[in-house]
């Protein structure tokens, strides 16, 4: 049955999963992407003959049962991925003040390694990772089961920071507990703990990485929207959304060319959205309420190419940070110390790579650090920003000297990107690295609803609920669960599991 046209507004992880979602449900799709090509946070650029992924360095829950290999099911792809879990008996390394942490995969034996670590907090480590899961037991979408009605107010009820401080006093096992906060911009006093508890378990249920680069997901899901019939149109950003009677009339693409359906699914960030349109014909509380979600942090990354046979490959992601008190000081404005901590990984070329070719280092960064070229493009951004980026890339080498020592005589290249990259090739506001915060004293602009002000208009994307693999596949799943029913596609993408 040919159902409704769809039009996406952005082929990133959120839009590629709902035209693929719509378009195998029937819905004649038309997604515009305003890059040369989809992809977004799963885009990939090539350096000195290299790929490096750019938005998806470390993924989960592909692991047959999980969310996305039931998704990834359902849309047929999940044989066409090629993934390398990590370790099991290291799926992340915390190195700290000379000392190694390893954590093998899965909660009991996590557990287990913690405590051997702290034996006296033996108890208080077990309810700790007890507490999260159960956390996350809170909410059954992400887990892609039919949510139960009274969700949602619990999970903000404590901060991060609260949570972890709650499970025991002992400061350097608080800072081990929490070095992963980068991975979800994490602000002890304001991210809800679901969020530390989400991330967390995704990693030590079933840390993944692309094998060849995180590409093969977009093109795998172009693949099933295309052959369903939808259409890609990539170098055709939405430049004006046109509004009437509260509804979208139509959009219109860059080139001009006005464009109409029966519904329109926005992945892009929703302020960026709100100053396309005629923000009169909107509820001045809404955007006004929107307007002041605030954004996470941006990122600096270093991309290094080695000489042939000259690094080791290592199959797990590394977290560095210079001292325990640093946990959560990693993203001060203005620090002399920047960076205090960073997190590598050697992406996977085969399964079986001895020597790796290639590293990504992410150090959180503010816009402000860079805001000084916020009005420069790509390429054209001058001699005092390249100095900046050199600076910043020595400092980060100088850092990894500490955890590999003698790297820096296995570089054959260095590149780097910073917030601005960021913004400019994602459109995100300020180079956010996962979109909106969330505020655990402010649940109501931390979560936004998929349905909008206008009748005709959905949201997707990390900007509605969670970032990231997890998060905005999921919340695809939801968004179009409003054009196809909720219970309907989930009993779907569930079906082939027994
Ligand atoms: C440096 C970095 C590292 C990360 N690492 C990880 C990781 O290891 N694991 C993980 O799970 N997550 C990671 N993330 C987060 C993850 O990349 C994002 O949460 C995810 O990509 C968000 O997907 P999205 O579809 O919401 O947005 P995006 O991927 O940003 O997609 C939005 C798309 O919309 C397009 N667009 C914007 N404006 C318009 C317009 N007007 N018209 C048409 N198209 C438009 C953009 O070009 C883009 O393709 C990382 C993010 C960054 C920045």
């Amino acid at each position: 049955m040919e159902r409704d046209a769809v039009i996406i507004i952005g082929g990133g992880i959120g839009g590629l999963f709902c035209g693929a979602i719509l378009a195998r449900e029937g819905f004649r799709v038309t997604l515009f992407e305003q890059h040369r090509v989809a992809g977004g946070g799963l885009h990939e650029f090539c350096r000195d003959g290299v790929s490096f992924e750019t938005g998806m360095h470390v993924a989960g829950a592909f692991h047959p049962g999980a969310a996305l290999h039931r998704l990834c099911t359902y849309l047929g792809i999940m044989d066409r991925l090629s993934l390398l879990p990590a370790d099991e008996e290291c799926f992340e390394q915390f190195d700290v003040e000379g000392k190694q942490y390893r954590f093998p995969r899965g909660a009991s034996r996590l557990v287990e390694a913690l405590a051997a670590e702290f034996p006296t907090e033996r108890e208080n480590i077990r309810r700790h990772v007890e507490a999260m899961y159960a956390l996350c037991d809170e909410d059954r979408l992400y887990d892609l089961r039919l949510p139960t009605p009274i969700q949602h107010a619990p999970r903000f009820a404590r901060s991060v920071g609260e949570f972890i401080d709650a499970s025991t006093s002992n400061e350097r096992l608080r800072s081990v507990l929490a070095f992963r906060n980068p991975l979800y911009a994490g602000d002890r006093y304001k991210t809800p703990a679901y969020i530390h508890a989400f991330v967390s378990k995704l990693y030590i249920e079933g840390s993944t990485r692309f094998v060849g680069g995180s590409r093969q997901l977009a093109d795998a899901l172009v693949d099933v929207m295309t052959r369903a019939g939808g259409e890609l149109r990539v170098a055709r950003g939405i430049a004006r959304v046109e509004i009437r009677d509260k509804a979208i009339d139509h959009v219109v693409s860059v080139d001009g060319e006005r464009h109409r359906a029966a519904w329109y699914i926005s992945s892009i960030d929703p302020r960026s959205l709100f100053d396309l349109l005629d923000r009169d014909k909107l509820q001045r509380s809404y955007c006004q309420r929107i307007d002041a979600i605030p954004s996470t942090y941006s990122a600096f990354s270093l991309f290094l190419v080695f000489k042939p046979g000259a690094f080791p490959f290592f199959n797990h992601a590394r977290f560095y940070m210079e001292r325990h008190e640093d946990a959560w000081r990693q993203a001060d404005r203005g620090d002399k110390e920047w960076p205090r901590g960073l997190m590598c990984i050697t992406p996977p070329e085969t399964t079986s790579d001895r020597f790796a070719r290639k590293m990504i280092v992410t150090c959180i960064m503010h816009f402000d650090d860079v805001r000084q070229w916020e009005h420069t493009t790509t390429g054209q951004r001058g001699e005092t920003y390249e100095a900046f980026k050199r600076e910043r890339e020595e400092r980060v080498i100088t850092r990894l000297e500490r955890v590999f020592p003698g790297i820096r005589s296995c570089i054959k290249s260095a590149y780097s990107a910073s917030p601005l990259t960021i913004r400019d090739y994602c459109k995100r506001k300020e180079g956010a690295l996962y979109g909106f915060a969330r505020e655990h004293d402010h649940p109501e602009r931390s979560h936004l609803s998929t349905r909008t002000k206008l009748s005709n208009l959905l949201f997707t994307g990390q900007n509605v609920h969670l970032h990231g693999i997890l998060g905005v596949p999921v919340t695809a799943v939801e968004t179009c669960s409003a054009l196809v029913g909720m219970e309907y596609l989930l009993n779907k993408i569930n079906a082939r599991v027994v």
